[in-house]
């Protein structure tokens, strides 16, 4: 697929051909990109809008699996990881910066709201692309402004915060918005007291969530009556295992790649979890993950 020279000279990031998406999925499976874009500058999504009108984003892959090869990707992760500034109470930090790292800045400066997020292996983007969440707290709960580039109308904007409307794991915004900054509002807190609490979510995780082994953290989304890892235990499949892939033993509502399994692997025991909970509890398991 080709590109045009003039895009190849004004493009600032790196343009890789050929690449092996596992390198970019916390799953490590998927197939290859033809052409991976780690944009530089908000002028280099500009450019990728003007040569492709459109194209898929990634931040750090810790939500995605890749089905396949792919044409083009471009990933919000290393390049748009560098601002991030406290001023008062308020944060603001650009998309590619991790979660943890914003939720110990916080820490640093006793700003409270981000103990609960500490372990979320995100960016700020995709997290707020997911709206995600732990322990009852959310990402948007803490959001004072969310700044976006339109891939479709190549325009800069803050979106409306009080017209948006979050749900679970859903920021509920046009796809077409790729987050460049976004503001948090926190609290003033004692450090102590702050620490406390980031070591108890740490701790509670890891009793909870396996460690270890290539995963996506939870695969589906929890119905409203019941947690979908209860469901898939009761229905016998801890450990049940299609290639490399096999559903953990610690937490049945993860996934986990061996380091042999394919995408395949991983659809087919995705597939296979679904059907026998809707056999046995006739509920429909929703993915929480995004397929690529
Ligand atoms: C071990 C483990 C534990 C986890 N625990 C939790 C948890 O407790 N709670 C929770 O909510 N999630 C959890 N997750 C899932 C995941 O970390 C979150 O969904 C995270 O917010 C995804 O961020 P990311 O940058 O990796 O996004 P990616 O996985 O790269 O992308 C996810 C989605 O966000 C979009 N996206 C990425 N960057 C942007 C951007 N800049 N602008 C707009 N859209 C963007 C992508 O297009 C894609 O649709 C866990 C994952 C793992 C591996």
């Amino acid at each position: 697929m080709g590109i045009s020279e003039r895009f190849k000279r004004a493009f600032k990031g790196k343009i890789k051909e050929r690449v092996n998406l596992k390198n970019y999925s916390y799953m490590h499976t998927g197939g290859y990109a033809e052409q991976l874009f780690l944009p530089a500058t908000i002028e280099d999504l500009k450019l990728l809008h003007e040569e492709f009108n459109s194209v898929d984003i990634i931040g750090n892959g810790s939500n995605v699996l890749f089905k396949g090869n792919i044409d083009r990707i471009a990933v919000i992760s290393d390049i748009f990881n560098s601002t991030i500034s406290v001023v008062e109470d308020t944060i603001t930090a650009s998309a590619g910066i991790s979660l943890p790292h914003v939720a110990r800045v916080a820490y640093e400066n006793a700003l409270s709201g981000m103990e609960e997020l500490i372990g979320i292996p995100g960016t700020i983007g995709g997290a707020i692309r997911m709206n995600a969440g732990a322990y009852g707290k959310t990402i948007f709960g803490l959001l004072k402004n969310i700044t976006v580039f339109n891939m479709k109308s190549g325009e800069i904007t803050n979106l409306n915060m009080s017209e948006l409307k979050p749900t679970y794991r859903d920021g509920g915004f046009d796809e077409d918005n790729i987050v460049i900054e976004a503001e948090l509002k926190l609290t003033r807190e004692d450090r102590n007291y702050m620490l406390n609490r980031m070591i108890n979510f740490s701790i509670n995780r890891r009793m909870r969530q396996p460690m270890g082994g290539y995963s996506l953290g939870s695969i589906f989304k929890n119905p409203k009556q019941y947690p979908a890892g209860w469901l898939i235990e009761t229905c016998g499949l801890k450990g049940k295992r299609i290639g490399g892939a096999f559903v953990s033993q610690k937490h049945a509502n993860f996934i986990i790649n061996d380091g042999t399994a394919t995408s395949k692997d991983i659809l087919d025991l995705i597939d296979l979890i679904r059907t026998r909970v809707a056999e046995k509890f006739n509920v429909e398991l929703e993915l929480e993950i995004v397929l690529l």
